[in-house]
């Protein structure tokens, strides 16, 4: 019998779509790649490449035509590419999830109005609405862009309400939410699953430390209570079945010093925060999303080991000699340039589950 999904078109050209790729093949199922840069990490193990811009309707027309179902491997491709492309065949997720993510104040408002705790916001897009949103609000707090943010670019932090212009100006008066500063204990993440049936599975919560806003290492299990794991997962499983999503998400929460549980973002892919699953889990979590959006059963999210993982960024891969003589696992990305914070690979250890 053969698997309904022979090809899976996997929009955007990271590592994040490389490892998806390298997953879809152990399962006998062929990844294309369809992405606007020329030397795309995921292109290089895929068995099919469009190197195309996301609003190129010819393109867009014959990549539908040569694969079976769709997915994104990062939640910014512009949501009408995912309508022209749903008018042919599945796009899991769809393209509601993207639109959520992509913008701050429909995901903060998304999950508000679920029940689910957020950072206090404000949505602010001139300078008058960011005087009142800091009164509201109050200092410390963080100014971000609605759009495009990622690894902590598109971020202001409010020391003084004096700094409110300089702020704005910093983020070129791009609309924004200002979010009032959460002193969180730590951050964790819950890595959650849903199939075309319905079925939900979540891996362990991962602990988080960031550093100058962008995630350093993954620590798996998180240091908190039974109680606020079962929560993390609850909230987590609450998203996706709300959402009617399919596929991998990852959710970023803050647990704050009183154990209270506030979501952070959501992110409608695999997840950094994901990694370990390669090594930690007999079913990672690129496998699993391959299974979500191709129709496949889910599968085990048990963990086997503790793990740390830990990315490699700028010229941290560079000495690949001494990574490998190590007792841990290197992941390159095959990323041509190594520019300062660009996350170029990671390692992960394993240790006997305590
Ligand atoms: P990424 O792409 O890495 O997820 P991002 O650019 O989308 O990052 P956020 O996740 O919003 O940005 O923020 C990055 C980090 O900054 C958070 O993980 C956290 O450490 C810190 N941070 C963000 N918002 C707040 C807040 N309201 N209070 C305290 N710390 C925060
Ligand atoms: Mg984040």
């Amino acid at each position: 019998m053969s698997a309904p999904v022979q090809t899976l078109g996997i929009l955007g050209g990271g590592q994040l779509g490389r490892m998806l790729a390298m997953a879809a093949a152990r399962l006998g199922i062929k990844a294309h790649i369809y992405a606007p840069e020329s030397n795309s990490p995921a292109a290089h193990v895929a068995a099919g490449f469009t190197c195309a811009a996301y609003n190129d309707l010819a393109a867009l027309k014959a990549f539908a035509q040569s694969v079976d179902v769709v997915t994104t491997e990062f939640e910014n491709v512009p949501a009408g590419t995912c309508d022209i492309l749903a008018n042919h065949i599945p796009v899991r997720p769809h393209a509601r999830a993207l639109e959520i993510a992509q913008d701050r104040v429909a995901e903060k408002s998304f999950l508000n109005e679920r029940g689910i705790a957020t950072a206090p916001w404000r949505a602010v897009a001139t300078a008058p609405e960011l005087d009142a949103a800091l009164k509201a609000l109050g200092t410390p707090s963080i100014l971000k862009t609605r759009r495009l943010g990622y690894d902590g670019k598109g971020q202001v932090r409010i020391t003084a309400a004096k700094d409110a212009a300089g702020a704005l100006a910093a983020i070129k008066a791009a609309p924004a939410v200002l979010e009032g500063f959460v002193d969180f204990e730590r951050e964790i993440s819950v890595i959650v699953a849903r199939g075309t049936d319905g079925a939900i599975a979540c891996y362990d919560p991962g602990e988080n430390d960031h550093e100058d806003g962008i995630l350093r290492r993954t620590t798996v299990p998180a240091a908190i209570s039974e109680a606020t794991r079962k929560s993390a997962l609850e909230i987590a499983r609450k998203i996706v079945r709300t959402l009617d999503y399919v596929g991998v998400m990852g959710v970023e929460m803050f647990v704050a010093s009183d154990g209270k549980l506030l979501v952070n973002e959501i992110a409608p892919r695999v997840h950094n925060t994901g990694h370990w699953t390669l090594e930690g889990c007999a079913i990672s979590q690129f496998e699993q999303h391959v299974r979500a959006v191709c129709g496949w059963p889910l599968g085990s999210t048990a963990r086997h080991a503790d793990a740390v993982m830990t990315n490699l960024l700028g010229s941290e891969a560079d000495d690949w000699q001494a990574l490998a003589a190590k007792d841990q696992a290197v992941h390159l990305y095959g990323k041509g340039e190594a520019r300062p914070g660009r996350k170029m690979g990671h390692v992960t250890v394993l240790s006997a589950k305590a």
